[in-house]
């Protein structure tokens, strides 16, 4: 008989952060209450950590990494390969916490479990695809490598809507290359945007001080944990308008260093005039409404083609009304709640501004706690407030195009270029369209919330600078260093006649 598998003890006491290898309380004076969005239910209290805190994370993250890095590939792949095993052990506990701290459906839930053990499969890999190279060299006797090496400590900035996904894809890759990482998620989300990695890296054998995680308030540590000298590379997840403050403290600190910026999107969902609308319809929904359009990738606008426009409008209305809102752990509910007071705020002040400034209510309600029913709205144009800024929310304007060359312009009328889609039955024409889009990242036929592990993902303009995953992630998590081995005498040039040049020394 197959012996059943008994489940492991759920994590406990995630008032403590992990701070060079230590669990304990922040010794910040203040405490953060970590509610559930739904319910209103604290779920946990956390002692701020202070900047003695974050202090020593970064000192015990620079003392450990290059024994951290000393080890076999082999070794660093084996302990991403297990987190990745605990993952699987302890899913639903992983699925409980994505819902009832980040409010996401237990569909969203699950998409984000996926997500991370992907991430942290691909790690598996990452250590045996850093390679140096042989180059050439004009000077005789001279060998020239490039040697490739981890940068050091990694910081990593994460916001609160995949919290789990956004700190597993930066920490994940920079770990496995030989970084030690020390994590601020934000404070939302707290348990699903560090300690819970923590706790599973932990047990996957990572070595003590490699990761750290403190959670503080950002007028206490937010700056000064970009402005330390240790760290050398800032890879920050969230607004436009936080990423650029980050880029400028990255510049102020005592040393400067790297940035990988991940951040707002105006994701253009284009529907072309030969698109298949049944097909388009169901994507518009999922890429709007998902985890209730709190994602970067999500669509922002629809730009739909004036000849199938209100077909499309028709569909989509009639689709949207079935979606079920309310209980995240519901197994069928598409929209949760929004993350907190503030964010529902700020989407119910767009509402009213998108009907006084003529949009058209086709779809709308109001919200039941935090949980907003999806809004619909149609005669949008693409300079109306609603277009032209993130919405974060499930709020979905519709914008006619006159022709394919007008929806094209719309798209790209925007400052920012994160995630598009584009709907049309010719693939080559589509191909066309999409490589004209000003975006890191477009899908032909698909809706544009898509991320592998393995597939570049960055924005252009003001959504970003950099790129994750795969073969992008060794890029921003190492730094080149050219090292020459003078093997034979060298002759100078001291007298300026014989000199041809740094390059060409014959
Ligand atoms: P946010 O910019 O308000 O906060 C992100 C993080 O930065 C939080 O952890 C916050 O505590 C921290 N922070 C703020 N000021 C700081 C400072 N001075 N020093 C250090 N840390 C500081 O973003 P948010 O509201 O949490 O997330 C939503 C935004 O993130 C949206 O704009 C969304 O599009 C963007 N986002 C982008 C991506 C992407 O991959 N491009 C993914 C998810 C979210």
């Amino acid at each position: 008989m197959e012996k059943k598998k008994e489940s492991p003890q759920p994590y406990s006491n995630f008032d403590q952060l992990l701070i060079n290898g230590q669990w304990r309380h922040g010794k910040g004076a203040k405490v953060l209450n970590d509610f559930n969005p739904y319910d209103g239910k604290v779920l946990v209290e956390i002692p701020h950590a202070n900047r003695d805190d974050m202090d020593e994370a970064y000192r015990g993250a620079a003392k450990v990494q290059l024994e951290w890095a000393a080890l076999l590939p082999g070794e660093r792949a084996a302990i991403m390969r297990r987190a990745a095993q605990i993952m699987e052990a302890r899913r639903e506990e992983i699925v409980t916490w994505i819902i009832q701290e980040s409010g996401g459906t237990r569909i969203k839930a699950n998409l984000e479990w996926n997500a991370v053990h992907g991430v942290l499969l691909e790690a598996t890999t990452l250590p045996y695809l850093v390679e140096g190279r042989i180059l050439p060299a004009d000077i005789p006797g001279k060998e020239s490598r490039m040697y490739r090496k981890p940068v050091g400590v990694v910081s990593v900035i994460s916001p609160w809507n995949w919290p789990f996904q956004l700190t597993a894809r930066s920490a994940a890759p920079a770990l496995a290359v030989g970084n030690a990482v020390v994590v601020k998620p934000a404070s939302d989300t707290p348990v699903t945007g560090g300690l819970l990695l923590a706790k599973i890296l932990e047990e996957a054998g990572l070595p003590p001080g490699v990761l750290s995680v403190i959670v503080g308030a950002g007028s206490e540590i937010g700056d000064a944990f970009v402005t330390h000298p240790i760290p050398r590379v800032i890879s920050f997840t969230g607004s436009t308008p936080v990423g650029r403050n980050i880029a400028r403290l990255a510049a102020e600190g005592p040393i400067l260093k790297r940035l990988e910026l991940e951040l707002g999107g105006n994701g253009p969902f284009v529907v072309l005039s030969d698109a298949d609308l049944a097909q388009a319809v169901e994507a518009a929904v999922f890429g709007k409404f998902l985890h209730q359009g709190q994602t970067c990738m999500s669509i922002n606008r629809f730009i739909i083609d004036d000849r199938i426009y209100d077909d499309f409008v028709e569909r989509f209305v009639d689709r949207v009304r079935q979606l079920k809102a309310g209980d995240p752990n519901a197994p069928d509910t598409m929209i949760g709640p929004i993350i907190n007071e503030s964010q529902l705020n700020g989407l119910q002040q767009r509402i009213h501004d998108a009907i006084s400034s003529g949009a058209r209510q086709m779809l709308g309600g109001d919200a039941q706690g935090l949980v907003l029913p999806p809004h619909v709205f149609s005669q949008v144009t693409n300079e109306m407030q609603l277009a032209q800024t993130e919405s974060f929310g499930p709020i979905a304007p519709l914008i006619r195009a006159h022709d394919e060359a007008d929806a094209l312009k719309i798209a790209n009328d925007t400052d920012l270029g994160l995630a598009a889609a584009v709907f049309t039955q010719d693939a080559e024409r589509g191909l066309l369209f999409a490589q004209q889009l000003e975006s890191g990242m477009a899908h032909i036929n698909d809706q544009p919330v898509n991320d592998l592990p393995y597939n570049p993902f960055g924005g252009e303009k003001n959504s970003g600078v950099g790129r994750f995953n795969g073969v992008w992630a060794i890029a921003a998590f190492t730094t080149d260093q050219w090292i020459t081995i003078q093997h034979t005498p060298r002759h100078y040039p001291f007298d300026a006649r014989a000199f041809t040049g740094f390059g060409a020394e014959r």
